[in-house]
């Protein structure tokens, strides 16, 4: 039985072409710190990278600091950036939400968007010139798409600076780092098919960062520790193909996904598809299945081939209740039994029927045990 991945928001299998481009470099040593030849090819690898990947975020214009992982740059952000006060929209990934720094908590609606009053009251109460406000542009487990432009605008009224994660719209919707007017935007490697071990933190072009990791002077004294080039090369490569094939990957993949929630609207017309009423990322759908816990969806999708998840993928293998959803207010019974589906790049339709069918069966079984 072929094995049906559905997880791409956890985690997106690296591709083929980066495989490819990666391969032969693992014969050579790559310290872009070296001065000899090697260490010179190196850097020039990295630099191409570097290039690349600021072109397809419209970030020419702007600085770019390789890290590890996006919760590195997510960090990098938070506590470079100086700031004393830090508010962070209700629904952030933990890498910036668990910040040590963060002070504030924005709020967001029933749909998942960031209460535009709330922040705004948050600057008002004075903290202008020293905040610094963390909105991501699209929430990795609802797809909800936040409205960074308007938070950009408000943030400038007061003299704030604005850190946007687009880990995980970065790929599936185009991301133009000038159009956003942010300060800081932070982007991973292994979300669109590139390996774990490489990503990146945009900044500003004229904001110091202060450095977190301190030790040798890589990548302008702002992260130390010697790069992983060879990720770094795979993440140039696939933010080349992530920006050719976005359109009509971002059309398919909407398509298949729309089929899928109609299906399960068909089948159980009370079941909940959350953010469905707002802009959301093409690939992501979180849905409720009435009456059956989320560890028990997963655990019979997995014994059937299929593999999804509850939200989040959870770092510590329990399943726990969405933070996403109880931040949009949610009620328990219902969070408790949300599964998320996120295609990607190789989804296909009988991948989403076969889906579909256990949702039926699983579903089916719930009402005759309520019965
Ligand atoms: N931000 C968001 C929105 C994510 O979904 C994730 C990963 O799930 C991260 C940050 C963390 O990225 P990484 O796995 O590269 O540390």
């Amino acid at each position: 039985m072929d094995r049906v991945y559905l997880d791409y928001n956890a985690t997106a299998p690296v591709r083929e072409e980066v495989k490819e481009a990666i391969l032969p470099l693992m014969n050579k040593a790559l310290n872009p710190s070296s001065v000899h030849t090697s260490g010179r090819e190196a850097r020039a690898i990295m630099e191409m990278s570097r290039r690349e990947i600021k072109q397809a975020l419209g970030a020419l214009d702007a600085e770019l600091i390789f890290t590890a992982s996006g919760t590195e740059a997510n960090h990098l952000a938070v506590l470079g950036s100086g700031r004393t006060k830090v508010a962070v929209s209700s629904i952030e990934h933990p890498s910036v939400g668990k910040v040590r720094a963060v002070t504030n908590i924005i709020s967001v609606d029933d749909h998942g968007i960031i209460n535009l009053g709330d922040l705004e009251k948050f600057l008002k109460e004075g903290y202008t010139e020293k905040a610094l406000i963390c909105v991501m542009l699209a929430n990795n487990e609802t797809g909800a798409i936040q409205p960074i432009q308007e938070v950009v605008d408000l943030a400038r009224q007061y003299g704030a600076y604005v850190h946007v994660d687009a880990v995980q719209a970065f790929g599936k919707i185009p991301v133009d780092f000038a159009a956003l007017g942010a300060d800081f935007m932070s982007v991973s490697a292994h979300k669109l098919g590139g390996s774990a071990g490489a990503a990146a933190l945009i900044v500003r072009k004229g904001i110091d960062v202060k450095p977190q990791l301190l030790g040798g002077g890589q990548e302008k004294y702002r992260r130390a520790g010697t790069e992983n080039v060879l990720a770094i090369h795979g993440f140039g490569v696939v933010a080349k193909l992530a920006i050719k094939e976005l359109e009509g990957e971002a059309i398919r993949q909407q398509k298949l996904r729309d089929s899928l929630e109609q299906q399960i609207l068909n089948i159980a017309p009370e079941a909940v598809i959350f953010s469905k009423a707002v802009k959301r990322l093409p690939n992501t759908s979180a849905i409720a299945m009435p009456g059956t816990l989320s560890q028990t969806q997963l655990i019979r999708f997995d014994l059937e081939g299929v593999e999804v998840s509850a939200g989040s993928a959870c770092s510590s293998g329990k399943v726990e209740v969405s933070n996403v959803l109880q931040a949009m207010h949610v009620k328990h019974n219902v969070a408790e039994t949300m599964v998320r589906v996120s295609l990607g790049k190789e989804s296909k339709k009988k991948e989403v029927e076969r889906f579909v069918a256990i949702w039926r069966e699983l579903y089916a079984q719930g009402q005759q045990q309520a019965a």
